[in-house]
C-alpha cells in the first residue's frame, strides 16, 4: 500500500521526490511550504500552472491532522481527489453532489484522523454544523484556493467566500494559505483584508509567461482568420478556442471540423456525459481543439496546449490572462491569439448597461472592459501592458505582436471629428440615433434603402468621409469607443452617442491618435467587425 505520510525525519524535499516524483521545488514552493509547515499564514500569488497545489499538499502531509481545502470548483473535486489517492494521499471531499452514505464515510474517516486532505465547498464551511464537525477532528491547515473569489472588485466574486473570514476567529492557531492566479493589486489587497491575513507572509511570483506569444488582431472574418492561424502555425496542435455564446461555439466547432480540424464544442448546454467525454478526449488524444465558453479549462492540467484563441473579446484582463495561461504550461513556445472588432465593443458595452445590479457593479464591469480594451489598442508591448496591470514593471518583451511588428500610429483627429459631427447632426437636426454601420454609410455616401428612407443624403456630412474605406471607418469607431471618446447608448440597440469627452475632440482641444491597421481583402463571408 502506498503511504504518503512522511516517515520520521523525512523533510519536504524528500516528500516531493518520494510521493510526487519531482526532483526540485519550483519558484516559491519551498519557501511557502517551509513557512506554512512551521505554522505561518501565507498569501500565495502564482500564475496558473505555477504549482500552487503542492504549497498546501506537502505541508498538510508534514503537519499533524487533516488539511482542509476550500475550493469553489466542485466539479473538479472528484478528479483532484482521485489524482491524490493515486499517489498515496488519503484525500476526500464534502460537497452537495454526495449522498448521505458517502458523506458519512468521509466524515468517519476524518474523525478517525485518516485523511491527509479534505476538500470542502465554501458554502459548506459557512454552516455552523460543518464547523462543529471539523472541531471534533484535527485540522492541520486551511488552504483557500481561488482566493480571488473573495474580492468584490475581481471578476469572479462568490458571496460564500466572505464567510471564510471567520476561519481565523474560530481557529486562530491553525495556519491558513490563500492561493490565487489572479492578482491585481486591488484583488491582492482585498484578499488580505477580507480573509484577515494581516500576519501572513506574501509570496508573489512573477506573472510573466515568457513562452506565450501574445497577439491581438482586428476581427474581420473571424473563422477564416482562426482557420488560417491553425493551418499555418498550429496544424495538429492541441488548442482551446474561447467564444462568448453557445451558438458561436457550436458554429465555430462545426466550421473547423468541416475544414479538417479535430475540433469539439464544449459549453454548459451539453449534457454532463458529453462534456466529460470531450474533456477526456482533449486530455488523452493528440491535437484536439476544444471550442468552448469560458467554463472550460478551469483546473484542467494539460501541459502541451499550444494555442489559446479568443474569437470574442474577454470581459476582463484577469479572465484573459487566466484563459491564455492554459497555453504552454510545459514552457514550450505557445500562442495566445485574440481577434476583436467594433461589434465586440458595442455588444459588451450594451451588456454592461443591461446587466442587473447596482451602479457600482456596472462601474466595475466597465472598468474591467476598459482595461481589456487598453490592452487591445496599445501600440506598446502587450506584455508590458499585461504585467503592468498586475502591478509588475517590465521592459518590452520581443515576443508579442507589437514588439515583433511595431504598429504605426496616425493622427485621426479629423476623421474622429467627422464621425462625431455626424452623430451630433443626426441628434440635433433629426433627433435620431444610429449604429456604426449606418453612420459609416452616410460618411461614405452609400445610398442604402435606409439612407433614402430617412433622406440622410441631405445632411451636410453626407459623403465627407469617402477618403477612408469602410474597414478603416470601423477601426475609427472601434478605437473611439475603446478610448471612451464615443459611447454606446443604453437603449439596448447599440446606437452611438457622444461621450462627455467627445466635446474636446470636436473642438480640436484633444487630438486623437489611432493604430494603423493592416487592410484586409474583403471576401464573400460576412463581416463581423
Ligand atoms: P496551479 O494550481 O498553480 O495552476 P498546479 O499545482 O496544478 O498549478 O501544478 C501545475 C503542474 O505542475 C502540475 O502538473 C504539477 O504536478 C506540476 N508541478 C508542480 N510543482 C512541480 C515541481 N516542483 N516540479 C515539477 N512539476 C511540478
Ligand atoms: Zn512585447
Amino acid at each position: 500500500v502506498l503511504r504518503a505520510r512522511p516517515a520520521l525525519g523525512e523533510d519536504a524535499r524528500a516528500v516531493l521526490k518520494r510521493v510526487f516524483g519531482y526532483d526540485d521545488f519550483r519558484g516559491d514552493q519551498a519557501a511557502v511550504i517551509d513557512h506554512v509547515a512551521g505554522g505561518g499564514d501565507a498569501v500565495v500569488l502564482m500564475p496558473t500552472g505555477g504549482g500552487k497545489s503542492l504549497c498546501y499538499q506537502i505541508p498538510a502531509l508534514l503537519r499533524e491532522g487533516t488539511g482542509v481545502v476550500v475550493s469553489p470548483l466542485i466539479a473538479l473535486m472528484q478528479d483532484q481527489v482521485d489524482a491524490l489517492n493515486a499517489v498515496g494521499l488519503q484525500a476526500a471531499y464534502l460537497n452537495s453532489t454526495q449522498d448521505a452514505r458517502e458523506r458519512e464515510r468521509v466524515e468517519t474517516a476524518y474523525l478517525a484522523g485518516e485523511l491527509d486532505l479534505l476538500y470542502v465547498a465554501p458554502e459548506r464551511l459557512s454552516s455552523e454544523a460543518t464547523k462543529r464537525f471539523l472541531d471534533r477532528g484535527t485540522i492541520s491547515l486551511f488552504a483557500i484556493d481561488e482566493a480571488h473569489c473573495v474580492s468584490q472588485w475581481g471578476h469572479d466574486f462568490r458571496p460564500d467566500y466572505l464567510g471564510l473570514s471567520e476561519l481565523h476567529e474560530r481557529w486562530p492557531d491553525i495556519p491558513r494559505l490563500a492561493l490565487t492566479a489572479t492578482a491585481t493589486e486591488a484583488t491582492h489587497k482585498e484578499i488580505t483584508e477580507r480573509l484577515g491575513m494581516d500576519r501572513a507572509r506574501h509570496f508573489v511570483a512573477s506573472f510573466d509567461r515568457p513562452n506565450i506569444r501574445y497577439r491581438i488582431e482586428n476581427k474581420a472574418e473571424v473563422r477564416q482568420q482562426l482557420l488560417a492561424l491553425i493551418r499555418t502555425e498550429h496544424a495538429g496542435d492541441a488548442g482551446i478556442v474561447y467564444g462568448l455564446s453557445r451558438k458561436t461555439v457550436e458554429q465555430t466547432a462545426q466550421f473547423l471540423a468541416s475544414n479538417g480540424v479535430n475540433a469539439l464544442p464544449y459549453h454548459a448546454g451539453l449534457d454532463a456525459g458529453t462534456r466529460a467525454r470531450t474533456q477526456s478526449r482533449f486530455l488523452r488524444e493528440d491535437g484536439v481543439v476544444i471550442v468552448a465558453t469560458i467554463a472550460f479549462g478551469m483546473g484542467i492540467d494539460k501541459p502541451d496546449v499550444r494555442f489559446v484563441a479568443h474569437i470574442d473579446l474577454p470581459k476582463s484582463v484577469e479572465g484573459y490572462y487566466q484563459e491564455t495561461g492554459r497555453a504552454g504550461r510545459d514552457g514550450q513556445p505557445s500562442t495566445a491569439w485574440l481577434a476583436y472588432g467594433l461589434q465586440d465593443v458595442v455588444q459588451q458595452r450594451r451588456m454592461i448597461d443591461q446587466s442587473p445590479g447596482d451602479v457600482s457593479h456596472r462601474r466595475k464591469l466597465s472598468a474591467h472592459l476598459d482595461a481589456m480594451l487598453a490592452l487591445c489598442e496599445t501600440v506598446d508591448c502587450r506584455r508590458v501592458n499585461l504585467l503592468g496591470y498586475f502591478g509588475q514593471a517590465s521592459t518590452p518583451c520581443g515576443n508579442c505582436d507589437t514588439c515583433l511588428v511595431p504598429p504605426e500610429a496616425w493622427d485621426g483627429t479629423v476623421p474622429a471629428q467627422k464621425l462625431l459631427s455626424t452623430v451630433v447632426r443626426l441628434q440635433r437636426e433629426r433627433n435620431q440615433k444610429f449604429g456604426a454601420g449606418h453612420l459609416i454609410d452616410i460618411l461614405r455616401a452609400k445610398k442604402t434603402p435606409r439612407v433614402t428612407q430617412y433622406g440622410h443624403d441631405d445632411l451636410a456630412v453626407w459623403g465627407i468621409g469617402d477618403d477612408l474605406s469602410e474597414q478603416q471607418w470601423r477601426g475609427v469607431v472601434r478605437q473611439l469607443l475603446a478610448k471612451g471618446l464615443l459611447a454606446v447608448n443604453d437603449d439596448g440597440f447599440g446606437t452611438l452617442v457622444l461621450a462627455p469627452e467627445s466635446a474636446a475632440v470636436l473642438s480640436g482641444a484633444t487630438r486623437v491618435s489611432f493604430r494603423t491597421e493592416p487592410e484586409r481583402t474583403a471576401s464573400r463571408s460576412q463581416r463581423s467587425g
